[in-house]
């Protein structure tokens, strides 16, 4: 007689027979899973119950594959289930913790069973027929269940003669959409059984061949930097081995056991949407997750690794996952190891720091100014710039360490190249009075500098800046009077071209003229934010230079004095030139090559 699965059940099954969830493979995770309960059930029975005799030698999880019936049976002699365990397991859900979730996120119901598997009833997803063969240990009767999904199931006597149970799956016929005799094929359950269950602690077995480890390599103990470096690129798919890695051990408070890696480069799709943080997540050897997001903070989204805890229940659903504790403690543990070693990196290794520096920087930089700067204070020791002293890249307390203790500002400079910035004029002044000036050459090192604001008390300041003040008082009085008396002239030019400021400046050398900027947007921010996809463009508030010792200074007194015209094209020369100079586009470029051919062909 066939009998109804309880209600709940039946939604469930329901929700894995039409599943379309694409990862449908993990079902032999679970079933292995169960099986692996099921042996460690029996082994801890027969401590205590001397009429059990078993060896634990002999415990195992056998796989077969029947490829004419398009069978996959997957067997255990662990403890087994009565009639009574049979239907009470197989009949309902256990796990009412799930299903609740289940339905309250009914939309989503596709992730749940990705994240998380929903025990023996995800078999479904690739089954059409499902049979449960069981006999408990030590009783002299056994029974088959056997369902073809929603509209019940049955239970008979069989004839077993070993304890333990067997599961024999009908595979659903192949469609267009998913191959199911995939799971009959040797290789793929190969793969499968090391991608999910590799660790499991009793032997899995195929045609006589054990195709799990058994321990994880997080877990040996002597384990050789060729066998680390093996296990990375096998299983994060990765051509180079890894920058560095991490292992650490927790007891304690909570316990676990984890091994990460710094990849050496930045993966194809780290820097686009597609790219998925996380660590794969272990609870006693088992895996619950493949990229659990919640143990890794965004500015370390870089990381691969494992974790590994016993503390941590393997039944656990998403929402409770995100708010458990543990995992939290796991988290913070877990930033703080990393940070430390990567600190440790840039002191002892700056090579090695600049190569990860470059793969990974902006990640780390983007944590400095994201969510208001809430971690800057965590990240801000892990950047290096370009220093135009040292040649090289140092961090910021280097900067500190070399400098004047006078200096009350770091100077720094942005643009698109180090040999663009080198050959800005205003950074041969700020060179020539003896000051480091860290080059920015990332798009988003503004953004993490300004969220910075200062460092060890010192404030930033980009030389760029309007307000850049290098001056003697004594040189100080000599502009202000040269910018005094030529007012009307500034102001003039001001006007023409349409800019925030026109004046003199002893900050150049050689050079005729710059751009410089007032305000919080500085010219390259204006670039950057000019280059994203918003509808409002972003202006920083422009202000041109001229070198007051300049002989340009006299010419334009002259045609201003005695040739508005004339003056008016200078003006305009000027100010193009200055733009080329910082890589600035010009408005009306045939306008100005007409003014410079007027003029040289006087
Ligand atoms: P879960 O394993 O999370 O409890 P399942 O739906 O996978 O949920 O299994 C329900 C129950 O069926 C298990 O708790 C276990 O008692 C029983 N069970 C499943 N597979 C086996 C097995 N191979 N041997 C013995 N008992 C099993």
């Amino acid at each position: 007689m066939k009998k109804q699965f309880k209600s709940e059940s039946k939604k469930l099954l329901d929700l894995m027979i039409n599943s379309i969830y694409t990862n449908k493979e993990i079902f032999l995770r679970e079933l292995i899973s169960n099986s692996s309960d099921a042996l460690d059930k029996l082994y801890y029975n027969s401590l205590t119950n001397q009429d059990i005799k078993i060896k634990k030698a002999d415990l195992k999880i056998n796989i077969e594959i029947n490829d004419k019936n398009k069978i996959l049976i997957i067997e255990d002699n662990g403890i087994g289930m009565d009639k009574t365990e049979l239907e009470n397991n197989l009949g309902t859900i256990a796990k009412s913790g799930s299903l609740a979730f289940k339905n309250e996120n009914k939309d989503k119901k596709i992730d749940i069973i990705g994240q998380f598997g929903v025990g023996f009833y995800s078999a479904f997803m690739v089954s059409k027929k499902i049979t449960v063969e069981s006999k408990k240990v030590n009783s002299d009767k056994s029974y088959i269940w056997s369902s073809e999904g929603v509209d019940g199931y049955t239970i008979k006597e069989s004839d077993k003669k070993e304890n333990g149970t067997k599961i024999s799956l009908f595979l659903k016929d192949d469609t267009e959409d998913y191959k199911y005799s995939d799971f009959i094929d040797l290789n793929k359950i190969k793969e499968l059984v090391k991608k999910y269950s590799d660790y499991i602690r009793y032997p899995i077995v195929m045609n006589k061949e054990t195709l799990n480890s058994m321990t994880p390599i997080w877990k040996k103990s002597k384990v050789s930097d060729e066998e680390y470096n093996e296990y990375y690129t096998n299983k994060y798919y990765d051509y180079e081995k890894p920058l560095k890695v991490i292992k650490t051990s927790a007891e304690g408070l909570c316990s676990y056991k984890s091994l990460l890696f710094i990849p050496s480069h930045a993966p194809f799709d780290y820097y686009t949407k597609d790219y998925e943080k996380g660590l794969s997540l272990y609870s006693s050897g088992v895996l619950i997750m493949d990229k659990c997001k919640d143990l890794l903070p965004d500015y370390l989204s870089f990381v691969k690794g494992v974790v590994d805890t016993e503390d941590i229940s393997l039944n656990i659903s998403r929402e409770m996952l995100q708010q458990d504790k543990t995992l939290k403690l796991i988290e913070k543990n877990i930033d703080n190891k990393v940070r430390k070693e990567l600190l440790s990196m840039l002191q002892n290794n700056k090579e090695e720091y600049i190569k990860f520096f470059k793969a990974f920087g902006p990640q780390i930089k983007f944590g400095i100014y994201n969510n208001f700067g809430i971690d800057k204070d965590k990240l801000k020791d892990l950047l290096i710039f370009y220093s135009s002293k040292a040649k090289d890249y140092i961090s910021l307390k280097e900067y500190i360490d070399n400098i004047d203790e006078k200096q009350d500002k770091i100077y720094y400079c942005s643009g698109e190249s180090i040999e663009k910035i080198d050959s800005l004029p205003l950074v041969e002044r700020v060179k020539e009075k003896g000051y480091d000036i860290l080059y920015l050459i990332d798009m988003v090192d503004e953004f993490a500098i300004n969220a910075l604001n200062s460092y060890e008390n010192k404030q930033f300041q980009n030389i760029t800046d309007s307000n850049l003040d290098l001056d003697s008082e004594e040189e100080k009085k000599k502009n202000n009077k040269i910018n005094e008396d030529n007012k009307e002239l500034l102001n003039s030019m001001k006007e023409i071209l349409n800019i925030d400021e026109v004046k003199f400046t002893n900050k150049l050398k050689n050079h005729p003229v710059c751009i410089t900027s007032k305000g919080n947007v500085s010219i390259e921010m204006e670039k950057v934010l000019n280059a994203m996809p918003t509808e409002e463009k972003i202006q920083a508030q422009i202000v041109l230079e001229i070198n007051e010792n300049h002989p340009i200074k006299n010419k334009l007194e002259e045609l201003f004095n005695n040739n508005k015209e004339e003056f008016n094209k200078y003006s305009k020369i000027l100010y193009s030139e200055a733009r080329l100079i910082e890589g600035l586009p010009i408005d009306n470029p045939t306008e100005i090559s007409n003014l410079i051919c007027d003029i040289i062909s006087k």
